[in-house]
């Protein structure tokens, strides 16, 4: 075993790149790959005591690695927890929370404009097995507190939301969450702990789809649920002894996108800032979906709740889905992909291809309209955005 960095009470950006670096007897300064999927014992009375966590130690990677081990101490580190169990996938983050901490004949509460596939792992799987869900608007607290049952266990919420940039109030739900005796879970992915740290706000557990920001460059998948000893300790039995874990080589392309996380999100939440601003002021576009806009509904709850607006900007073009194709098919610079997270700038149309399996009823109240479009935007350089969403709009 090696010896851990205790570095605490450094700055979040140094954390993100010292925080969890655990060094073997070679001393590399660079964090080892354990590309192993088992590990050996000096004797068999050491082996049984590790096995039963007398002793501590790796004895096998569906539970124990040394790469996966680091980057969840500087996960945690950075959301300000004592404690994070990586996962799979951000998918496997979220069913692993679930699955462990609820049973059949609980309720979840949560936050109407979530992720597609957060969506259907409630109302299909988990509903399969007795656990319903009730889906509310995120920004009516009247709402959240309305739909609580004896039965809710958990409050499930995601801010911003995607693709509409809605912000909900994290500290006001964990109150109405507690009232109830129940759990406030944040996705905090869209933001994530560069921005924004749910825990301090009052949140019980964080979850991640590290794949979008923590990689930064769209290159592997992976999760984690974060939050204090007491709350991981079942998530962690449950991953042991289910299996969604985080591959050794995964965490090791991770930690090595962590280490430049903040300067991404600031140059990326900038980039999203002037472009926001450029699109607004643009006479073919409608409306400007952005946290960082004076003109966004929740503007001041959002500069309170995370540091900067994020870098995904959803908009309207005038003219419905015939022009906002045409945008989206006259991209030479960004990518016409659905993914999020990216030093590289992706535009979706979210009412074909995230949001197409809805009715167009339900998308059309959910402000999913034909002429919306969402840019996650990149690190490229923001006149070379300009010019390339320009050339869709003449
Ligand atoms: C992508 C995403 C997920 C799922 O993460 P995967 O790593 O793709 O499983 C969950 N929540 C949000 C907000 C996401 O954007």
């Amino acid at each position: 075993m090696t010896e851990k960095n205790n570095l605490l009470s450094l700055h979040p950006e140094t954390l993100a790149i010292r925080a969890g670096l655990e060094a073997s007897q070679f001393h590399e300064h660079s964090q080892g790959l354990y590309l192993t999927s088992s590990f050996t014992f000096d004797t068999a009375e050491e082996g049984a005591a590790m096995f039963i966590g007398q002793k501590p130690g790796y004895t096998y990677s569906r539970f124990t690695n040394p790469t996966v081990n680091a980057f969840q101490e500087r996960l945690a580190a950075l959301e300000g927890a004592e404690r994070a169990i990586a996962t799979a996938s951000g998918m496997a983050a979220i069913q692993a929370c679930m699955m462990s901490l609820l049973k059949a004949g609980d309720h979840i509460v949560a936050s109407q404009s979530l992720f597609g596939s957060t969506i259907n792992l409630f109302s299909g799987t988990l509903s399969k097995f007795g656990i319903e869900t009730t889906f509310v608007d995120a920004g009516d607290q009247q709402a959240w507190r309305a739909a609580v049952k004896p039965t809710t266990r958990l409050f499930f919420l995601e801010t911003p939301s995607n693709p509409l940039t809605e912000v909900a109030d994290i500290a006001a739900i964990a109150d109405i969450a507690h009232e109830a005796d129940a759990l406030l879970v944040v996705d905090n992915c869209f933001c994530s702990p560069a921005l924004q740290q749910p825990l301090k706000l009052g949140a019980d557990l964080v979850v991640h789809s590290a794949t979008k920001y923590l990689d930064g460059h769209g290159r592997v998948l992976g999760g984690a649920v974060v939050g204090s000893s007491a709350l991981i300790e079942p998530i962690y039995l449950h991953v042991r002894t289910a299996g969604p874990s985080l591959a050794p080589f995964n965490a090791w392309v991770l930690l090595s996108g962590m280490e430049t996380l903040f300067i991404r999100m600031e140059k990326q939440c900038a980039s999203a800032l002037e472009l926001a601003r450029w699109l607004e002021a643009h006479p073919a576009i409608e409306r400007v979906f952005y946290p960082g806009l004076a003109s966004h509904p929740q503007h001041a709850l959002a500069m309170r709740q995370q540091k900067l607006g994020g870098a995904v900007v959803s908009f309207v073009v005038k003219g419905g889905r015939e022009a906002a194709w045409q945008l989206v098919d006259g991209v030479e610079v960004i990518s016409r992909t659905a993914n999020l997270g990216d030093v590289k700038s992706t535009i979706t149309h979210p009412a074909s291809t995230t949001h197409a399996r809805i009715t167009q009823e339900a998308r059309e109240k959910a402000g999913i309209v034909e002429g919306l479009l969402r840019v996650a935007v990149g690190l490229e350089h923001v006149d070379d955005l300009k010019n390339d969403i320009a050339r869709g709009l003449c």
